[in-house]
């Protein structure tokens, strides 16, 4: 290993320890102040009676301190619920925010935030940067890298550690934010610079998220730094997730605009039509109305027109924020996607499966907003299907599955087996497009470097040998297989759809 490499692992590993202890850090306490800061004033009574023996008391642990909280207000709503005084219940969750304003000491005051800032996050993503650095002494590309060897990179044990963190990380953030507390607070002074308010955990995951493609793309730079193709689009997605992603619905929050990513396109960006993002909108003004408009044309005009000129590839690896992820983080771990025939039967079900489950839930929120009736056809509960699909799809398949299988399936689960958009962009590229992989058939040496680093799971040897153009429906166009072919046989091209080798 590279003494570059070695210095890079060292304080990545270092950085990265150092956050998880900051979890650690700190002191909790409740204070009237606190309640009153956070708690709607319908509430406000009943929480201050209710948690009165929490009061100015010190813990040392948020642990025990949602566990005080939490309990307080369940017992409360255990009540009424027994009594079926729905109106009386407390359906608020103050417990994220109560946390958060009750924290005390190492990471409240803002240049102590800062110093473990750096100390953390800070440390590790220089290490990271000056690991992906040591990648300019060897040979550009797929070589004699031992992604196949490496137990990071082979489902070995720290491949799954690394896959159970992330897993942990993200149920944590669906779920049980209130145990992140301490690193919302690290991101809290970028948060306020940014759009003058505190920092969310929806912030948090939006700076990390960034972070991450920011340092894993100078990465992704630097292993193909041969070829045009992969510098061009991994500049891309950087740019999208920098500015599209997360400056400017950050800064539209500062100027009391709504919040909106305007690259994310329904149906991956299933809130799009719920009714408080369209009244958000509506309320908003003009650019509220650009907004809404934007996002329609985005999904209506856009996907349509310019995947038949360009293929999917535009948007699932140079636009959208989940394909820069799985393109950067999780390019070590492209060979692990399953080539196998069931697994793409498994796909088409699914992935399609969940498009239609994306288009009936919109159809549903949008009769409930239009029509006022929270139920159709008087059994089917729009609240409810729209909750089991933020659960099921939203989270756990986005979320857990999507990126914390990276290092068991590969890099791309959720947008080969569950994205509602790669479905539909999908059809048309399928069915409708300039796009295509041509082949030459006879300088194919059958090495299977193309298969075996797709990371959508296609066999694309079997189409080279064949000298057959790769029309599928699945192909988001990153172009590894090009990139990593010795002999040149495979090449991205558009031309008229008549002229596609199928
Ligand atoms: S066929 Fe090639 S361009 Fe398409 S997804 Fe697979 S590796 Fe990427
Ligand atoms: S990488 Fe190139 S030479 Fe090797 S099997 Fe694929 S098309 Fe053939």
């Amino acid at each position: 290993m590279l003494a570059l490499q070695r210095l890079g692992l060292t304080l990545f590993t270092a950085g990265f320890a150092i956050w998880i202890f900051t979890l650690t850090l700190g002191q909790f306490q409740l204070t009237s102040s606190g309640i009153d800061n956070v708690v709607k004033p319908e509430h406000r009574a009943i929480i201050h009676d209710r948690t009165a023996f929490m009061l100015n008391k010190m813990y040392d642990s948020n642990i025990a301190f949602v566990r005080d909280f939490r309990g307080a207000v369940n017992r409360y709503n255990d009540e009424w619920r027994a009594q079926k005084a729905w109106d009386k219940v407390i359906n608020d969750d103050y417990v994220f925010d109560i946390t958060k304003t009750s924290s005390l000491g190492m990471l409240t005051g803002a240049g102590h935030s800062w110093l473990w800032f750096w100390l953390s996050m800070g440390m590790a993503a220089a290490g990271g940067l000056l690991y992906s650095m040591a990648g300019l002494k060897r040979l550009p590309g797929i070589k004699n890298n031992f992604q196949y060897r490496h137990p990071a990179t082979n489902r070995g044990w720290i491949g799954i550690a690394f896959g159970l963190f992330l897993v942990g990380f993200y149920i944590a953030l669906y779920f049980y934010p209130e145990y992140m507390t301490n690193w919302v607070l690290l991101v809290d002074p970028i948060s306020r610079a940014l759009n003058a308010g505190h920092a969310s955990r929806w912030f948090l995951y939006g700076f990390l998220y960034t972070l991450v493609i920011l340092v894993m793309g100078v990465r992704m730079l630097i292993n193909y730094r041969h070829s045009r193709y992969q510098q061009l689009r991994t500049i891309s997605v950087m740019f999208f997730q920098v500015s599209f992603a997360f400056l400017i619905p950050e800064i539209m929050q500062r100027l009391n605009q709504p919040y909106q990513d305007l690259k994310n396109i329904w149906p991956l960006d299933y809130t799009f039509f719920f009714d408080y993002k369209i009244n958000e909108k509506l309320q908003a003004g003009s650019l509220g109305i650009f907004m809404l408009v934007w996002g329609i044309a985005l999904s209506l005009i856009a996907v349509p027109v310019l995947t038949y000129f360009f293929g999917k590839r535009w948007y699932c690896s140079w636009v959208c924020g989940c394909g820069g992820l799985a393109e950067t983080l999780g390019d070590p771990y492209r060979h692990l996607s399953d080539k196998s025939l069931k697994a793409w039967k498994f796909e088409r079900v699914i992935v399609h499966g969940v498009l239609v489950f994306a288009v009936v839930m919109t159809g549903l929120v949008l009769y409930t907003y239009f029509s006022g009736q929270g139920t159709v056809l008087g059994f089917l509960d729009s609240y409810a299907i729209r909750s089991t699909y933020g659960f099921y799809v939203g989270s756990i398949f986005a979320g857990v599955v999507g990126t914390g299988f990276y290092p068991v399936m590969g890099n791309r689960v959720w947008c080969r087996f569950g994205c509602p958009l790669a479905a539909y962009l999908g059809l048309v590229q399928r069915f409708r497009s300039r796009f295509r992989i041509t082949t030459n058939g006879g300088q194919c040496i059958s090495c299977g470097n193309c298969s075996a680093y797709c990371e959508m799971g296609i066999d694309v040897r079997a189409y080279a040998q064949r000298g057959q153009d790769i029309v599928r429906s699945s192909c988001v166009g990153c172009g590894i297989c090009s990139a990593v072919c010795p002999r040149g046989v495979l090449n991205l091209e558009v031309g008229p759809v008549s002229t596609r080798k199928i």
